[in-house]
């Protein structure tokens, strides 16, 4: 819904004079303070926390204007929608911890390797790396669109809050086994990842509180919302494409 009774050219003019889309941002009570998580675009997402900034995946086809600098900037693979080296480069400041799997290290300077199910720590947040992989998808027979082991997942903890990112996967085992996870971004589209139904059962098997569709594009949100229904996860549908 636009706000009816807003004029249009007053909107247009906050719009020009602020530079910045009107953003979705999600808060989220922890312990020690609130936890922001912003949409940015597709696969892209901003957390702050206790006065830091992590982005998960910057990508240049998002909107940044005024948004942060980066303390943390978590990369899941090497495709150009997660691994954006101009993006990083605009993000970074002095003393930013880039994190990612080892072939995006290969792939980009600077980066600290985090292999998939080791855990590292940056100040008071808890960085864990789940795999993220196809089982069966992939461009020609044989061959699967990630391999397991070259991408990572992410459990982002901060004031005990359980944050899952999923990165390109399917339905993994490893992602169906998580624990205690409050927000999970979970991934569908066709061919590279999965469809909703498909995603849907994954998260029935390891309930987080709260799940929203990213990285969704053409997907039917629908399929995945009604396959949740009287499930009691919470789902909640955002725009990734404004
Ligand atoms: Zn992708």
């Amino acid at each position: 819904m636009a706000d009816m009774n807003i004029p249009a050219w007053l909107l247009v003019a906050a719009v020009a004079a602020s530079g910045q889309p009107k953003r979705p941002v999600e808060e989220f009570a922890a312990s020690g303070g609130t936890v922001r998580i912003t949409p940015v675009r597709h696969a892209s997402l901003m957390i702050e926390a206790g006065g830091q900034v992590l982005h998960v995946d910057p990508w240049s086809q998002g909107n940044y204007e005024g948004l942060p600098q980066a303390d943390i900037i978590l990369i899941t693979d090497i495709h150009g929608d997660h691994l954006d080296r101009a993006m990083v480069q605009k993000l970074k400041k002095a003393g930013t911890v880039t994190i990612g799997p080892e072939a995006v290290a290969k792939a980009l300077e600077g980066v600290t390797v985090l292999r998939n199910g080791e855990t590292t720590k940056v100040g008071p947040w808890t960085i864990e790396a789940v795999p993220m992989y196809n089982l069966k998808r992939g461009p020609t027979e044989g061959k699967l669109y990630h391999d397991k082991g070259r991408g990572n997942g992410y459990v982002i903890s901060w004031g005990g809050k359980r944050i899952y990112v999923s990165g390109d996967t399917e339905g993994v085992p490893e992602m169906r086994a998580l624990k205690n996870i409050d927000v999970a971004f979970v991934c569908m589209n066709l061919p590279f990842t999965m469809p909703p139904e498909e995603a849907a059962e994954a998260v029935k098997a390891f309930r987080p509180k709260i799940v929203y569709p990213y990285h969704y594009r053409g997907s039917d949100l629908s399929v995945f919302q009604k396959a949740l229904e009287g499930t009691g996860i919470e789902v909640r549908i955002r725009d990734w494409y404004y």
